[in-house]
């Protein structure tokens, strides 16, 4: 006897992931094609449908009841469609109704990638038993997600949550995004080795200038490297303290590649916080590094289609 199963996508734009999914989260099936992020339109979701073709075959697809997507945003969930910055071709492109075209009328969940991670850590990871979190990816890009009340929240669009882009300096550098001083726009890995390399640090002899390059030789004690560190924690600190003041969250996770830098990121960003969460009901919480792999995503996405028919789920 099956149990009943959800397909879930992963679409980022990098790679674009898919896998069957039971109540509990375990994984019983994986698919997963490149994104062709710099074609046209259908042929990217040509991946997509390659992705759900190999789902298709597994054996367990007659047991699939729902689909879930989590998307690089922004996404537009009311409509139905994703406009993922990475993917140029795809403006308003109408995601759900393609898939559930390709999946012969399953219903479709949509949701933010920040979103899903949420989901997850607070299903499965270190937010679970936390009713009111806030979960974030600190990666070539900064992006998260809240749980409040202990319901995932993902706002009328889907795109609730999303930290990355609000100001923590008012005059600060202009973000891709339109704005200026976003919080992506200093804690994010590449920016991270934009200010260290713009401040005069110099990569050792691997070469390697990205952010983890920075953080090697923070930990061999360059000051420039360890003060770009430094200064990308602060601005995560400022906003994860406006957060826990606007909505009273007790618990912010931090996932992605700039969080595997651990102390290094952490130490500094626990003091931060503690100059910017002063009032006396945000000054109890907590940073903890997130617990869910590279199937985040995928579990997340999961969770969202589980609730709609009844299975479990975050
Ligand atoms: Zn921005």
């Amino acid at each position: 006897m099956h149990t009943d199963l959800v397909a879930a996508l992963d679409i980022g734009g990098t790679k674009i992931a898919g896998a069957l999914i039971d109540g509990r989260g375990g994984i019983l099936a994986r698919a997963q094609r490149p994104t062709p992020a710099k074609e046209d339109g259908e042929t990217v979701m040509g991946a997509v449908s390659g992705v759900l073709g190999e789902l298709r075959k597994a054996s367990d697809w007659d047991a699939v009841r729902a689909v879930g997507i989590g998307s690089a945003g922004p996404v537009d969930a009311s409509e139905g469609t994703v406009s993922p910055v990475n993917v140029a071709a795809w403006r308003g492109f109408p995601l759900v109704a393609r898939v559930r075209e390709a999946t012969g009328d399953l219903p479709v969940t949509l949701v933010g990638d920040g979103v899903a991670i949420a989901a997850a850590e607070h299903w499965q990871g270190a937010a679970r038993g936390h009713d009111n979190a806030l979960c974030m990816v600190v990666s070539t890009g900064v992006g998260g997600g809240l749980v409040i009340g202990g319901q995932v929240h993902p706002g009328p669009t889907g795109n609730s949550g999303h930290i990355g882009h609000i100001s923590v300096d008012l005059d600060g550098d202009l973000c891709p995004c339109g704005g200026r001083g976003c919080v992506e726009r200093i804690a994010s890995g590449p920016n991270i080795a934009r200010r260290a390399l713009a401040d005069g640090w110099e990569p050792g002899t691997d070469g390697d200038a990205t952010a983890a390059g920075v953080a090697a030789a923070a930990r061999a004690g360059d000051r420039i490297a360890r003060a770009s560190f430094d200064r990308a924690a602060q601005a995560l600190a400022a906003s994860i303290a406006a957060t826990a003041t606007l909505v009273e969250i007790d618990i912010a996770v931090i996932g992605g590649g700039v969080a595997k830098a651990g102390d290094l990121l952490f130490t500094p960003l626990r003091a931060a916080l503690k100059e910017y969460a002063t009032l006396s009901f945000v000054q109890g919480l907590e940073v903890v590094p997130a617990q869910m792999g590279t199937d985040a995503g995928l579990v997340g996405a999961a969770a969202g289609a589980l609730r709609h028919f009844g299975g479990t789920g975050a």
